[in-house]
């Protein structure tokens, strides 16, 4: 067999002519329709495409269109061609289907890899340089946004007030960022028993919240996990966490739709919470802290206790509820309980 056939599309008209090749001298290829005209195809004026797995190839001549012809070694017998290295891959990689499935396993593996540990390890080394100019503005948007229909002043006496602004302060002082952490008491009837840390380090708490929590010390343990939200850059390290995936998301799914940081640190805070990679970190960092100031991490536990005491069992959390992204699970209490025990974080 020295013969082909193939389809010719002569660019001129939309049928394709059924037409049978072959070699009529050296350096010349003849093309011959069913009716048996014969046209003479100089090998020199033709190109052919590369090979590309079992799909067609072409024979390109200028001013005559493309034949199209499955693929034989008869035509790199007759048009050598020199394929690039990259040629020769594509084509290995499309004969081998276990290449292909293990290309695309890779692919997703790399992805799922990349948002579960790249993605957090990213975002701190980005969160770390990320200006407190950055931090401040960001941070004043949430609390425009949150003061207008969320947040109210206190209802705590002057005193109690006073008191829990000396106790933080004491809680702090000499910690990492300290000097940037403010704390605010408000009344937050919409918000509930809350408490949350925004990236410039201001740490909200809510009256609501302080009704539950009964005891100073408690509060205190409260206020040491936001520190340890703050110290850690928990708010732009989630925010740039969730950006990353949607912008990920979006190469990968050709849909950037842009999400800032501002837009998404409200809903990092009031909805979805931290992940529990960083709520770990911050009651670790509390544990630690509660220590350096001579308290016990068992306030901690009996904290998380009490919240759970305080809430019925079977009602519903608010989304915003400090329980619903603060669960009292026994996890942390036995965290807690441990750390007290051992006097390590
Ligand atoms: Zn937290």
């Amino acid at each position: 067999m020295n013969e082909l056939t193939g389809q010719w599309f002569d660019g001129r008209s939309s049928r394709a002519l059924g037409v049978r090749l072959r070699l009529a001298m050296p350096g010349v290829l003849r093309v011959e329709d069913a009716q048996g005209d014969a046209h003479d195809w100089p090998l020199a004026e033709i190109t052919l495409s590369p090979r590309l797995g079992s799909t067609p190839r072409m024979l390109r001549r200028h001013g005559h269109g493309q034949i199209e012809c499955a693929d034989s070694p008869l035509l790199d017998a007759w048009l050598p061609r020199h394929s690039s290295r990259i040629e020769a891959f594509a084509d290995w990689l499309e004969r081998r289907r276990t290449a292909i499935a293990l290309a695309a396993f890779v692919t997703v593996l790399t992805t799922v890899g990349f948002v579960q540990f790249g993605v957090p390890a990213l975002a701190r080394v980005v969160a770390e340089r990320i200006p407190q100019a950055v931090e401040r503005h960001a941070s004043a948007q949430v609390v425009v946004l949150l003061e207008r229909s969320h947040l109210a002043p206190t209802q705590q006496s002057p005193d109690r007030q006073a008191r829990l602004q000396r106790e933080f302060a004491h809680l702090i002082q000499d910690e990492p960022r300290a000097s940037q952490m403010q704390l605010r008491i408000v009344d937050a009837p919409g918000i509930g028993a809350n408490a949350f840390a925004l990236p410039d380090g201001r740490i909200y708490v809510t009256d609501q919240l302080l009704a539950q929590v009964g005891s100073d010390d408690a509060l205190l343990a409260v206020l040491a996990h936001e520190a340890g939200h703050h110290v850690h850059r928990h708010g732009m390290r989630q925010a740039l966490e969730s950006s990353s995936v949607f912008l990920l998301a979006g190469m990968l799914f050709g849909d950037v739709s842009g999400s800032s940081l501002a837009v998404s640190i409200p809903a990092v805070l009031l909805s979805n919470g931290f992940s529990r990679g960083h709520e770990r970190e911050a009651d670790a960092y509390a544990f630690g802290l509660l220590e350096r100031r001579g308290r016990s991490p068992q306030a901690f536990a009996d904290m998380l206790r009490r919240l759970e005491r305080s809430s019925p069992k079977g009602r519903a959390e608010g989304a915003a509820g400090y329980l619903s992204t603060h669960p009292p699970n026994p996890e942390r209490i036995r965290a807690a309980e441990a750390a007290a025990l051992t006097g390590a974080p």
